[in-house]
């Protein structure tokens, strides 16, 4: 029998607890019996972002802004409803009923498959370029010289582009197909080529600790975009990736990357 819709969201509502998700954007103080954090909408300094986790909604006394799990997924991930209900569907571990899945633009059972080796792809790369970083002096000095500290680099997943990262991945079982797609890598002249190569890599990490796609730092001054993103792919769509590129700018400004 059909679900009646509204109630699909009240359930939904129910498994994703406004609290737990907000603290994966926003750190909170419990204080009188709601949570406190500095608004993710507006700029401030001591935290007037109310999370009221009994009747489940937010509530920002500087700029005024409220609303749902939902609404707060759909603003700080630009999302529009529906994919908000369906990104909390997905970390929720809930179906959503099929009456409800319009077939358009959600993920084929094949789309799904090639997202899950991306995501292993990206993740496999961000270990690397990881560990390229720790066994590259000039790179850490890089870093170190403007104040970013082990601390920093591991927390933010910072890395390195050896520029090897190509023959790493085959070797781990990736196709040359799955490289491009990913935005590792690129053809050219019918040669597969590091996309971020001799950069200082910054990883793009969606709301839910997943690597979507990557920044790299020109560190030798001699290419034309001292930045570069990855291109899009079917992880990272610039558009709706706001929020992860704010990180990184944000990490940029704090370290001065
Ligand atoms: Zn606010």
């Amino acid at each position: 029998m059909a679900k009646d819709f509204s109630a699909f969201i009240e359930e939904l509502k129910d498994k994703c607890d406004i609290v737990e998700t907000v603290s994966k954007y926003v750190t909170l103080e419990r204080k009188g019996g709601k949570f406190w954090g500095r608004c993710p909408f507006h700029n401030e300094k001591t935290p007037s972002f109310a999370v009221n986790g009994e009747a489940q909604f937010y509530h920002c006394f500087g700029c005024g802004v409220s609303g749902d799990v939902i609404k707060f997924v759909q603003e700080m991930e630009s999302l529009d409803f529906m994919d908000s209900v369906r990104l909390l569907c997905e970390k929720s571990g809930t179906k959503m009923p099929d009456s409800f899945a319009k077939t358009d633009d959600n993920d084929t059972a094949e789309l799904k498959k090639t997202k899950d080796r991306l995501y292993s792809l990206l993740k496999e790369t961000a270990k690397y370029y990881y560990l390229c970083l720790k066994n590259n002096k000039d790179a850490l000095n890089y870093l170190y010289k403007r104040g970013i500290d082990d601390k920093y680099i591991t927390v933010f997943g910072l890395g390195y582009s050896d520029g090897k990262v190509i023959s790493y991945l085959k070797q781990k079982g990736f196709t040359a197909k799955e490289l491009i797609t990913s935005g590792v890598a690129v053809e050219k002249n019918g040669n597969l080529s590091d996309t971020l190569e001799k950069r200082l890599i910054i990883p793009i990490i969606n709301s839910m600790g997943d690597v979507i796609a990557f920044g790299g730092r020109d560190l030798e001054g001699k290419s034309y975009a001292k930045y570069k993103n990855t291109a899009e792919t079917p992880l990272f769509s610039k558009s709706k990736n706001i929020f992860a590129i704010n990180l990184v700018k944000k990490s940029r400004h704090k370290g001065s990357i």
